[in-house]
């Protein structure tokens, strides 16, 4: 059955087709959902409005992705930062190292 397969997203009808009412109903789950916050990691994480979440125990408001907290480029883009400020470190380091000889 159609209709239970697709819960919220029956509310289109026979419209657009099952694998797009799919996709929709995945995406509002994961936006109605609690998510793991990422600050005290309990899952209070909610969708406050397009991109931006906030933690309904420790009150942290997140920048995240418009219907998830986390999205894979947002991942990368996290690795990024962090690759950077270990090659910045490393370089302060060597300054520093260099400076006492
Ligand atoms: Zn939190």
């Amino acid at each position: 059955m159609t209709r239970t397969k697709l819960s919220a997203a029956s509310r289109y009808g026979p419209r657009y087709g099952s694998t797009l009412k799919k996709k929709i109903k995945d995406i509002e789950e994961t936006q109605r959902k609690k998510q793991v916050c990422p600050q005290c990691n309990r899952r209070s994480l909610k969708r406050k409005e397009y991109g931006i979440w906030k933690c309904t125990k420790c009150r942290a408001k997140i920048a995240g992705g418009a219907y998830t907290p986390r999205t894979p480029d947002g991942l990368e883009a996290k690795r990024i930062v962090k690759r950077e400020e270990k090659a910045q470190e490393k370089a302060e380091e060597l300054q520093q190292e260099t400076e006492n000889e």
